[in-house]
């Protein structure tokens, strides 16, 4: 452990200055030019082989550090998106930071030890995530396990998040005068309206940690036409992908219900990417845990509250993933504020970006070494409900 810390006080400057760079850059999802940039100058500068543009996103990379010797392949994974207006309030600054040191100092282990690194840029984590085009097109297929850290107010290593889907319904009835004609009319608002109604009664016969929350996006123009179009968008969200498929079926029943109901006719789209549960790993969970404590990072809380949605969870339904929550304030400063944006920069942070630094790095170095953990992670992986 006394020389994992070395190493990581050799290079911590260099992270350091990367956290605040990021800090005082903020770039939006899929416009984060510079902190992509930044990312691949260290990494290069580290013996990486950089990838840019990595699956065709602009500001994606991928770094590899392959030391031809026999090991696992562990991917660590780098946000550094922005948020609007408040610029880094959910911290992806630091988390950026930390899983590029945690890829230096891993890659200068595996050297003697054997296994292949990547240190993925994942950008977009807020609005468009990347890790999702990444885990469907296969990025993850050869990697064993995946981790991440992200800085939040307290510190847990067990997350949840909701598998998401969003759903968007145009139906396309006829115009017609709706006082003189309404015989000749097809009315499509009344076909969003069925299909609400309907979803209220499908409520009574889902589990109850299940949410459908929707919107009329177009509704008519005018009171005296029939509306021709009508829009609802709804989000579906469920604790498991396998159930929330079962749902969402369910719920394009109540629309195609409301389209035949009236005659309207029904168009079904996806109008955001959707994101999967986060699948937990509890011989994964329980190794972070340790190092956490291991390297001094204070107590961990239960996390109880759902997160809603991470593009984390579509990593996890390919492959074991972690993505611990570690604390950087002493009190309590709620994420997207800019008042979390600030924490980021404290003293008192930037020690906990040394330690998690540690803790991830110590958790690959376990892995390498104890090839029964790594069975008994993807053994649990395996069986585990997605
Ligand atoms: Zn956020
Ligand atoms: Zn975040």
């Amino acid at each position: 452990m006394m020389e994992i810390k070395q190493r990581i006080e050799e290079i911590f400057s260099e992270l350091v200055e990367l956290n605040e760079y990021i800090y005082l850059h903020p770039e939006l999802g899929l416009k984060e030019e510079k902190a992509c940039k930044a990312h691949v100058d260290i990494l290069r500068k580290y013996g990486f082989d950089v990838e840019e543009q990595f699956i065709g996103i602009q500001t994606a990379f991928k770094a590899t550090y392959d030391s031809k010797k026999a090991g696992p392949t562990i991917a660590v994974m780098a946000e550094y998106d922005a948020l609007p207006d408040i610029g880094h309030g959910c911290g992806h600054n630091m988390i950026g930071s930390v899983s590029t040191g945690v890829g230096i100092v891993l890659k200068s282990y595996m050297e003697t030890l054997g296994g292949k690194v990547i240190v993925l840029g994942t950008p977009a984590e807020e609005t468009d995530g990347a890790k999702v085009d990444m885990a469907e097109q296969g990025v993850f297929a050869d990697v064993d396990v995946a981790m991440m850290a992200h800085p939040s107010s307290k510190t847990s290593i067990s997350i949840e998040s909701l598998a998401m889907e969003a759903i968007e319904f145009e139906f396309i009835g006829k115009a017609a005068h709706a006082a003189a004609m309404p015989e000749k009319g097809i009315n499509a608002l009344d076909a969003v309206i069925g299909t609400f109604n309907n979803i209220n009664a499908l409520r009574e016969h889902i589990t109850s940690s299940t949410r459908i929350h929707g919107i009329i996006k177009e509704g008519g123009v005018a009171a005296n036409i029939v509306p021709e179009r009508a829009v609802a968008q709804f989000y579906i969200r469920a604790t498991t992908k396998t159930y929330l498929k079962e749902v969402i079926e369910k719920v394009k029943n109540c629309a195609r219900g409301a389209a035949m109901a009236t005659g309207a006719t029904l168009t079904i789209r996806n109008y955001e990417k959707s994101y999967d549960n986060f699948v937990k790993n509890n011989n994964f969970n329980n190794i972070i845990e340790k190092n956490f404590d291991l390297f001094g990072m204070g107590p961990v809380e239960e996390r109880k509250s759902n997160l809603g949605s991470l593009d984390a969870g579509n990593v996890s339904q390919v492959c074991p993933t972690i993505h611990p929550m570690f604390s950087i304030t002493e009190t309590d400063i709620p994420a997207h504020t800019r008042a979390f944006a600030e924490a980021t920069l404290t003293p008192y942070a930037l020690q906990k970006m040394k330690a998690v630094i540690g803790a991830l790095t110590q958790t690959g170095i376990d892995i390498i070494n104890d090839q029964e953990l790594l069975q008994a992670i993807k053994q649990e992986y395996n069986k585990t409900e997605k």
